[in-house]
């Protein structure tokens, strides 16, 4: 048995995911790329890119990563590329998106003749905290006012536009769609190709896809673009657990059990976001509270209910662990950096990495 913690990734609900992609694509047009600040799990690449056309990433680093290892269209788009840097995103890149009026005009000469895009932030969003907020006040990602946009746009390609966050209604994605084509039809109707971003949870079980495929193509076919998705945890909810041992258990007023891993190291945006992640199997009468290793006083994952009393040594699964949970994980308190190992569709459980005290020696100097 692998020793814990480690994160598990199902490859049977990964292909259940996937089987949305090959859907989207197929009914809709649109071209789906994976978006790898969520998810970078290389080992898992080969299943994901049969059924995606490729990735979007926020940085240098990821979009080598997406040329090297899941391979197809590569997006390259950041707030805000560097000077030193520009050169090798564009090497690697199919597409490079430029956040800003100033950082398009600062680097367009460089882009080599690859398409260029531009970030367009329409100002209305559907997010529901104001820290992942696209069109929160003030916000420096990308440009709203359609004049700026316009000065350019003989020389732009496309743009991006992400302003859904965890939108599982249709209904939402298609309202907000209807206002950028109110302020921005003029603008879409002289591009290539149109990012509409990440966000649309269209892998929760009961999301209306086919509304949603049908509204993308009509969309695609009004303004004669392209339509590209950037989807991230619509690509990995419910595939992933973080696997993980009993240490400690306790009574101060309710049960507790403490466990070999930690919110804030291995599922930090349980902390940022104040949720907690669905635990064991979710039934028995049993209720615990599941808290991590750290000192810190609130690492808490959440409650599971267990069929029976939890006992040292016990493991226990800590579920929707896929997305911005690898990519986040830190050595905070010095524990150990959960393994990853991915169920294949037969069963069998393979460990494709393990860390060790050296790489906590290594991450530091
Ligand atoms: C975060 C992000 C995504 C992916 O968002 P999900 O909510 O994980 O689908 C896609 N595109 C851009 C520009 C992003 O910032």
């Amino acid at each position: 048995m692998i020793p814990t913690p480690y994160y598990l990734i199902d490859e049977s609900a990964l292909m259940r995911n996937m089987q949305v992609m090959d859907r989207i694509r197929e009914r809709s047009g649109a071209k789906l790329l994976l978006a790898l600040k969520c998810f970078a799990t290389w080992s898992a690449f080969d299943l994901m890119s049969p059924h995606m056309d490729g990735t979007t990433s926020s940085s240098l680093y990821e979009v080598k990563l997406g040329r090297q290892k899941f391979g197809k269209e590569t997006h390259a788009y950041s707030v805000a590329f560097s000077d030193h840097e520009i050169d090798e995103v564009v090497a690697h890149s199919d597409k490079i998106i430029f956040n800003s009026l100033n950082q398009f005009l600062r680097f367009e000469s460089r882009a080599g003749g690859k398409p260029k895009g531009l970030r367009l932030n329409p100002g209305v969003s559907c997010a529901g905290f104001d820290l992942a907020d696209p069109a929160r006040p003030f916000s420096r990602l990308g440009e709203t006012d359609p004049e700026r946009i316009l000065s350019i746009i003989d020389r732009l390609d496309g743009v991006m536009i992400h302003n859904n966050c965890e939108n599982d209604r249709f209904e939402s994605f298609d309202a907000l769609l209807g206002q950028v084509e109110q302020r921005y039809g003029d603008i879409l109707r002289r591009l290539k190709w149109v990012s509409l971003g990440g966000g649309i949870s269209f892998t929760e079980p009961g999301y209306a896809v086919d509304a949603l495929c049908d509204r993308l193509k009509r969309f695609a076919q009004d303004y004669g673009v392209q339509v590209y998705l950037e989807p991230g945890e619509a690509a990995v909810r419910h595939t992933t657990t973080l696997e993980v041992s009993v240490l400690d258990v306790g009574f101060r007023g309710k049960n507790l059990a403490v466990v070999d891993s930690s919110t804030e190291a291995h599922m930090l945006d349980l902390l940022i976001y104040r949720e907690t992640a669905p635990i064991g199997q979710g039934r028995g009468e049993h209720a615990y509270e599941i808290c991590g290793k750290t000192c810190l006083a609130g690492d808490i994952f959440g409650e599971g209910l267990f069929e029976q009393p939890l006992q040292v040594g016990d493991r226990i699964s800590i579920g929707d662990a896929g997305g911005y949970t690898m990519v986040k994980k830190n050595w905070f308190n010095g524990i150990d950096m959960p393994a990853i190992a991915i169920r294949k569709a037969d069963g069998s459980v393979r460990l494709v990495r393990a860390f060790s005290f050296d790489d906590y020696v290594g991450s530091l100097s």
